[in-house]
């Protein structure tokens, strides 16, 4: 599965420009997570949102990408401190998010339906391997994720830049009846075991030699062809416009709402006597709501209706 954002991605950074925009490596790395979690959400169809975050513990305290089931996504990152100039590969991973080993990667998945009280499924891993060494690879966390959580082997190639994020999946699917098969121990079923393991291995290797600037550069059917040509393939129909990857948000007045009454009417009036109203702007889409005094006292009058909290605003 491969993907390629331009003017999605072009959107999310071009809105983040008002705020400053980004250092070059926390736009790699938010792109890279980014072009990861639609490969994830296309390859999972999962019925709600998937959110591929990383809690760091260096200058980039938050990642977060996040796809919708109709492919629509936002991405935003909070950076607190300096980060050093230059591309991700040379500032290193772990120099933004994993400085003393505590950095975490979580992938969420929030079911649409979800009923009051349900709470969404979350898998969370370090950004260390078994050994304990710190991974510097974003493709390479997830690969591990993949493997642990799910013990699935999956090749991720992944390279951002400010006008391209994109992403390579290749996945080794469950063979079907594989359990069932496993404990028989036939010649038969072993055999066809070796050859599938070695066909996925070897499109691995393939998929893995693809080159940062290859995947940023050039057009898919050039990257399968130049990857696979010795390979029989399928090609389907690219997903785009209106079916495609794009920029949406998902934010409210009314999501901003609950999450001020979540904060408390004690808190919201401490804002409003400091500064006579409350500022909340949106880190995905950076929309300002405002709220005066009147606005606010509403909020704590209104019968309670569940929205789920805003994650991104604050
Ligand atoms: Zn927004």
């Amino acid at each position: 599965m491969l993907v390629r954002l331009t003017d999605s991605w072009q959107d999310i950074l071009a809105r983040r420009q008002q705020a400053g925009g980004y250092p070059q490596a926390v736009t790699e790395l938010l792109g890279e997570m980014t072009a990861a979690a639609v490969l994830m959400q296309a390859n999972i169809k999962f019925n709600g949102a998937l959110v591929l975050q990383i809690m760091g513990d260096g200058p980039v305290k938050l990642a977060v990408a996040e796809v919708q089931p109709d492919l629509s996504l936002r991405a935003t990152a909070k950076v607190v401190g300096e980060v050093a100039d230059g591309a991700l590969a040379s500032v290193g991973l772990s120099d933004l998010v994993n400085v003393n080993n505590q950095g975490r990667c979580a992938i969420t998945l929030d079911p649409k339906d979800r009923l009051p009280g349900q709470q969404p499924y979350q898998g969370v891993v370090p950004l260390y391997d078994d050994h304990r060494h710190r991974i510097e690879r974003v493709s390479d966390v997830l690969a591990h994720y993949m493997l642990q959580s799910e013990q699935l082997d999956t090749r991720l190639v992944l390279a951002a830049n400010d006008q391209v994020a994109a992403g390579l999946l290749i996945q080794r699917l469950p063979v079907k009846g594989e359990a069932n098969l496993a404990g028989q121990g036939t010649a038969r079923s072993n055999e066809d075991d070796i050859g599938l393991s070695e066909d996925y291995n070897r499109i691995a290797i393939l998929a893995a030699s693809l080159k940062r600037e290859e995947l940023l550069t050039l057009d898919v059917d050039t990257i399968l062809h130049r990857l696979f040509w010795e390979e029989p393939h399928t090609r389907f129909v690219p997903q785009s416009g209106e079916n495609g990857p794009r920029f949406a948000c998902s934010c409210s007045k009314e999501r901003v709402s609950h999450m001020l009454r979540s904060l408390g009417a004690l808190e919201v009036e401490s804002i409003i006597a400091e500064q006579g109203q409350v500022e909340v702007g949106c880190d995905f889409c950076g929309a300002q709501y405002r709220f005066d005094p009147v606005d606010a006292a509403h909020i704590f009058t209104q019968p309670v209706a569940t929205p789920p909290v805003e994650p991104g605003t604050h």
